[in-house]
């Protein structure tokens, strides 16, 4: 049954790699020392490139796959003010100015990514649209409406209601009880990001090495001995900028990290009236439900791109594709003719305190755990730890202070989380009924 929904040309690759092919770098070699060693190809890792190399500090950038492998060039290129938690559960946890001043670096983050599109020309579809937060009732309507009354004025977050009567103004679905918009979110097409920000590396100076897998870290007084598929480098400092693809070569940081995946599948092209009709705005579009789902029209709006969370290790995007299209027809049951073309997942790096985090553990830098919004903050993280490295003191965050915990016994297999999502499912299906 589930053959026939897929298209003759069907593809388990992220749709992105159509217009971006993944860079081929297979002939880079490793030298033997640098300045600075990154370990991670994706806008963490260039980012930081992009600094240390500006400060005049020989970079070297590294990943065990093809540059951008990992989430940088296979997310929903969705882009909101990304700090996870609320006004509220951060001033309780930091008092109120460090909440405030938390909350900043979310819009900082946002206004980063932009100005380095701008700055840099680069031809990556980034827009405002905004984003429409659809409510699946009418208690999760009032609960979006405190959490904008809570936010404080001086984030600037504006932000406004959609009454369910006006909701097909946004959406053309009967699916919510309404919902927010976020007029200032964006949206981006992810791996032509990727592809501007590794030119602007590289252009810069840096070295960017594919299929080079770094296998061991050791500290000496010489420096950093980093030896990788590709041989042995010393560095005076590294950064580790692996996130969600974070493993064994660094076990503090993957105690710390939960790799969570994430799914998406791309349908055939629709007439241009029906996908008018379904994202009129053509805006970024999340739900409160508890099973995350997040999803958007491709930048020339003939495509849905339909992600979720739908399970957790699972890594064949062909058993994952019924699942998110069963949601996508839950919200827009006029899709069920349309074949789906792209499915494809990645893991995205959360942590315990649904925080990101950035610092330095042991003489080696690190930047990751941005719990599904690290277009940005991956992105502004990353400049900041290259600054930091760089020793300039525009580096300092607002994070810097926040401590990075693990939990007892977690080496790094979430298996605590796979109960949450049949439990997510099971109560998603009885609220929308
Ligand atoms: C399906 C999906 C949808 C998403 N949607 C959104 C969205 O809409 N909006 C949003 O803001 N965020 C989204 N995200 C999250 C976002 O893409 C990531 O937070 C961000 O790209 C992380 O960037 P990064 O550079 O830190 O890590 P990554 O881009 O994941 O890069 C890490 C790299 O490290 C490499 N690596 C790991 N170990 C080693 C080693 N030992 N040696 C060498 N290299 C190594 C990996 O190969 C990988 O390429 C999504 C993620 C996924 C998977």
């Amino acid at each position: 049954m589930s053959a026939s929904i897929f298209s003759d040309d069907y593809q388990s690759k992220p749709f992105w790699w159509e217009r971006t092919p993944r860079p081929n770098l297979a002939n880079s070699t490793l030298p033997e020392s640098a300045d600075v060693l990154i370990i991670g190809s994706g806008y963490t890792g260039l980012s930081a490139a992009m600094q240390t190399t500006k400060h005049g500090l020989h970079t070297v950038v590294i990943d065990e796959e093809d540059a951008g492998f990992g989430c940088s060039s296979r997310n929903g290129g969705q882009i909101s003010t990304s700090i996870k938690p609320s006004y509220t559960e951060l001033k309780s946890r930091y008092g109120a100015d460090a909440a405030l001043a938390i909350l900043k670096e979310g819009n900082n983050a946002l206004n980063w990514v932009e100005s380095v599109v701008t700055d840099n020309k680069l031809d990556c579809s980034f827009r405002r649209s905004g984003r429409f937060y659809g409510a699946h009732s009418v208690r999760a309507l009032d609960e979006l409406k405190q959490k904008i009354d809570q936010t404080p004025e001086q984030l600037g977050h504006e932000a406004f209601l959609v009454k369910r009567e006006d909701q097909q103004q946004e959406i053309g679905s009967d699916f919510y009880h309404g919902g927010v918009v976020h007029p200032h979110h964006a949206s981006i097409d992810p791996a032509r990001y990727h592809q501007g920000l590794l030119d602007c590396a590289q252009s810069s100076g840096a070295q960017v090495v594919s299929h080079c897998k770094a296998i061991n870290i050791d500290k000496q007084t010489s420096g950093i001995k980093v030896s990788t598929s590709k041989g042995l480098i010393t560095a005076k400092d590294v950064v580790v900028a692996t996130s969600g693809y974070t493993k064994e070569l660094t076990p503090w940081h993957q105690r710390r990290i939960i790799p969570i995946g994430s799914y998406i599948i791309a349908t055939e092209p629709m007439p241009d009236e029906m996908a008018n009709r379904l994202i009129p705005q053509q805006r970024v579009i999340t739900d409160t439900l508890q099973l995350v789902v997040y999803y958007r029209m491709c930048p020339q709006h003939k495509r849905m791109l339909f992600g979720g969370r739908v399970s957790l290790k699972e890594s064949n995007p062909e058993i994952s594709a019924p699942r998110l299209r069963e949601l996508m027809l839950m919200r827009f049951p006029e899709l069920a003719p349309m074949k789906i073309t792209h499915s494809w997942m990645g893991f995205v790096g959360y942590t315990f305190d649904h925080m990101p985090h950035v610092g330095k553990y042991d003489g080696i830098h690190y930047s990751m755990g941005y719990c599904g919004s690290g277009v940005s903050l991956a992105s502004y993280f990353g400049m900041k730890v290259g600054l930091k490295v760089a020793e300039s003191p525009d580096g300092e965050t607002a994070i810097d202070n926040i401590s990075f915990s693990g939990r007892p016994y977690y080496r790094g297999n979430p298996w605590f989380l796979a109960p949450s999502i049949f439990y997510y499912r099971w109560k998603d299906r009885l609220k929308a009924r």
